[in-house]
């Protein structure tokens, strides 16, 4: 089910608890600014989350409340994945879904990187 992403944010939720070790994940990358990890339901044959290591629900929160120092750190992590798995002669594609109509489902801001395989268009 998508999140409300104007609800306050959950301490308990799955990212956050990947975030305090608590859940496992399959870990890409890890920075001062971010976390990578495999999703654990790739549609693609790469399939990475990146998320902030601070406490945003949601793309509108982060870019809303997130320092500028928050923010280009994120962006410049989310570039070093694709860096460091090697999909920038190729391509890629970058998604964030945000809200209910975006139909985000986890409410912490995550970036997927799609990879490994041509993409079209647009994704339904
Ligand atoms: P959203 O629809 O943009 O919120 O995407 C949430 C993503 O998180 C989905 O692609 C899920 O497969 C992924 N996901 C949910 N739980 C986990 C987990 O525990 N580890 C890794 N990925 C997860």
């Amino acid at each position: 089910m998508p999140i409300d992403p104007k609800l306050p944010y959950d301490n308990d939720n799955i990212f956050a608890r990947i975030l305090r070790g608590e859940l496992p994940c399959s870990k890409v990358y890890e920075d001062d600014h971010a976390l990578a990890f495999n999703d654990i339901r790739p549609q693609a044959p790469v399939h990475v989350l990146v998320i902030p290591k601070a406490p945003f629900v949601s793309w509108d929160d982060f870019t809303a409340k997130a320092s500028d120092a928050q923010i280009a750190g994120f962006m410049r992590a989310v570039g070093e994945v694709t860096r460091q798995l090697e999909l920038d002669q190729p391509g890629y594609r970058l998604m964030v879904n945000m809200g209910g109509h975006g139909h985000q489902e986890v409410a912490h801001l995550h970036v997927h990187i799609f990879g490994g395989r041509q993409f079209f268009h647009m994704i339904a």
